[in-house]
Formats: structure tokens, C-alpha cells, sequence
């Protein structure tokens, strides 16, 4: 269905849907699942590079521990579909508004009418600069304790310490492993205080600039520091900068915030995902820099739920408004 429907509508302004949903892993899914089954129409463009893509399997989802990336997403499609959803395999360039809602324009040309609009497109990782890092990146190289923490328990752990979330990534991953060795790299000097919390707990503190990590039979095997140094690990965790894909919403002239935590960029919204300007939520990682995939598909349903009440007040404003004209006209008749 996902290709015919493609087909047909490709590079022409379609029928207007009642929401257009820009991003379809966890959050776009969700949000187009609940609206499918409000009898809504929905479509769905989704550029098919979900964050979470480079790891063996998903995690913390009850009923779905342990599930591929891409089957989740491949299940969560033919969802949408079962409800009348329509997906779109593309790259949302754009997103412009006028009086009957929005306009989204893919980088092919094809552009997609909708009453109301959902941009769940995620994050980018950006990560530390260190040779081998990208190389590894959701295999051996990680960066939270819940998604893949407990594959690497009893491991060799090094961490890579950019910034103040590197004590804090510490001792959450001895609880993991008693072998955590934190390898200072371009964070501050310790303060006397985290460097006892990391004394307390038997963790490891190393001083220098890590050049690279090595890579030996498939695995991870060693943090190369500049002076030569090579210190033997099973796994590193870096804590990356998280960038939220805005592309469309900036296009909207929506604002981009930087996280107080100083983590990464997100777009503000209210606790249903709407954002400042009317019409247009977010859901998932683009809002909400640490949600997981539970938490971001359950952020789509609540925006899901919003867009439907949100139409549902639309009509029924339309639908008295056309009663009053309906109840005044005999009166004005006799009137006349
Ligand atoms: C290595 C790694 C492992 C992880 N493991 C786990 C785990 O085990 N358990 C867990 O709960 N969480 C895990 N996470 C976190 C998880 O990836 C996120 O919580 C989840 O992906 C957020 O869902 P989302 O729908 O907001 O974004 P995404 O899943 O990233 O989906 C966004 C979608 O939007 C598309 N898109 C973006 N821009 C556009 C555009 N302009 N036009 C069209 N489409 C667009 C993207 O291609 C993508 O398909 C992991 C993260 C990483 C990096």
C-alpha cells in the first residue's frame, strides 16, 4: 500500500489530510495509529532513519524487549495502514501555512495538505570528536544505561568525559560493572568532591586527551590517549550532543531552544505537544531530548489525542454556527 499510494500522489498537491505527520518511528506511529482510529486521515512521511537504528535491538518497551529497530517501525507502518493511514517514503523539506492549514513540501517536490500538522522527526547524535567512536556507534559505543547498559554489565567500561554528565553517566554505569574507568579527556578538572564520589564507588580517573578507540575481532578493545597510552576496554560511553532534527520547523519560523542542561536543541511545547503556533505539535526526541521509545510513542499518542480534540472543536464551532444560520432562517422569513 505504502508504494501505490506513494505513486499516486507523488508530486501532486493531494487531497488535505486531516494531520500531516513528519517523522515516522516511534512518535509519527503512535500519533498516526490514534488518529487512524479516530476515523481521521492521516499521512505520514517518514525519511526511514529512526535514531536508535545502529543497535542490535530496542529495549524498555514492554512485550517488545529486545525487537529490531526497523521491525518496530515495520510493524508500527502496517498499523498506521490498518487504519487508513498513508505513508509517505520521503524527506519533508518544508512546511508552510496558510488559511485552510498547511502545506508540507517533500525534497522531490511532492507536496502533502493537511489541516493540522505533527513534526516527530527526532534527533541528530552528534558525537565527541575521537577517531573510531562513529565506527562503533550503538554497538560498543554508547551513551545510556536503560538502552544497552545491561549488555555490557560486568564489562571493562571506559567513559568519556566531554562535560558534567560524565560523573553522573559514571555512577550510573557501576552500577552496571565494577570495572568503570572515566577517562577525563576534554571535561573540566574534578572538583575534590566528584572525585571522592568516584573513589567511594572504586571508579578509575585517567588524565589526558584520548586520540582514538580501537577495534579488535568486531569489538571494542582500547582508549589510545595523545601521549601513546593505550588503555584496554570492552565498551565506551560518550555523551553526545543532542541535536533536534528542525529543518520544518524552523521553515515554519518556529523557534529552536537549547536545553538548560546544556544537552542539546529541542522545540518548546505544552505537556500535548503543541507548540507556540497554532495547528503544529511535536512529539518525541524533537521535544523531549532524553524520551525513550515508550515515552516518545506514548508522547504521540497524546499529540494524537490533542489533534483530534482540536478538529473535534473546529467542526462542532462550524457545525452551531451552521445550526444558528439553519434555526434563524424560518424567523427570518416571516420577518421578511
Ligand atoms: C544507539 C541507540 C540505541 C537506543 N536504544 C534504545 C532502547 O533500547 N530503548 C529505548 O527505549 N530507546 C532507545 N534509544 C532511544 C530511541 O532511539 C529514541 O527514544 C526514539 O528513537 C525516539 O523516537 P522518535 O519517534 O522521537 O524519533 P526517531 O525514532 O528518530 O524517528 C524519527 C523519524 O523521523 C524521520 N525524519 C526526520 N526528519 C524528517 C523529515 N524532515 N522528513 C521525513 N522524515 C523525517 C527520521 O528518518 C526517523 O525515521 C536508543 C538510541 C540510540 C541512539
Amino acid at each position: 500500500m505504502t508504494n501505490n499510494t506513494q505513486d499516486q500522489n507523488r508530486n501532486e498537491t493531494t487531497d488535505r489530510y486531516d494531520a500531516v505527520i513528519i517523522g515516522g518511528g516511534a512518535a509519527g506511529l503512535n500519533a498516526a495509529v490514534a488518529l487512524g482510529r479516530a476515523r481521521r486521515r492521516v499521512a505520514v512521511v517518514d525519511a526511514g532513519e529512526p535514531r536508535n537504528a545502529a543497535a542490535a535491538g530496542v529495549h524498555n518497551f514492554l512485550t517488545r524487549d529486545g525487537i529490531a529497530p526497523a521491525e518496530l517501525v515495520r510493524i508500527g507502518r502496517m498499523e498506521a495502514e490498518s487504519y487508513g493511514g498513508v505513508v509517505f517514503e520521503g524527506t519533508a523539506a518544508s512546511a508552510s501555512r496558510d488559511d485552510d492549514g498547511f502545506t508540507v513540501t517533500l525534497d522531490d517536490g511532492t507536496r502533502i495538505r493537511g489541516r493540522r500538522l505533527l513534526i516527530a522527526s527526532g534527533l541528530i547524535d552528534e558525537l565527541p570528536d575521537v577517531v573510531g567512536l562513529r565506527d562503533r556507534w550503538g554497538v560498543d559505543v554508547l551513551h545510556c544505561p536503560y538502552c544497552h547498559g545491561w549488555e555490557v554489565r560486568d564489562q571493562a567500561i571506559g567513559i568519556l568525559a566531554t562535560g558534567p554528565m560524565a560523573v553522573h553517566q559514571a555512577l550510573l554505569f557501576r552500577q552496571l560493572s565494577s570495572r568503570i574507568t572515566v577517562f577525563l579527556h576534554t571535561a573540566p578538572a574534578l572538583s575534590d568532591e566528584l572525585a571522592e564520589q568516584l573513589a567511594a564507588r572504586g571508579i578509575a580517573v585517567i588524565e589526558g586527551n584520548v586520540e582514538s578507540v580501537s577495534t579488535t575481532d568486531y569489538a571494542l578493545s582500547a582508549v589510545v590517549l595523545t601521549d601513546g597510552s593505550v588503555h584496554p576496554i570492552q565498551a565506551m560511553v560518550v555523551a553526545p550532543t543532542f541535536t533536534a532534527r528542525t529543518a520544518v520547523v524552523e521553515s515554519l519560523g518556529l523557534d529552536v531552544s537549547t536545553d538548560p542542561r546544556g544537552i542539546g536543541t529541542f522545540v518548546e511545547s505544552d505537556a500535548t505537544g503543541l507548540t507556540r503556533m497554532p495547528g503544529v505539535w511535536v512529539a518525541g526526541n524533537v521535544t523531549d531530548l532524553t524520551a525513550q521509545v515508550i515515552t516518545a510513542a506514548a508522547a504521540g499518542l497524546m499529540a494524537g489525542a490533542a489533534i483530534n480534540a482540536d478538529l473535534i472543536a473546529e467542526e462542532l464551532e462550524v457545525a452551531v454556527q451552521a445550526y444558528r444560520a439553519a434555526q434563524r432562517l424560518p424567523h427570518s422569513r416571516q420577518a421578511g
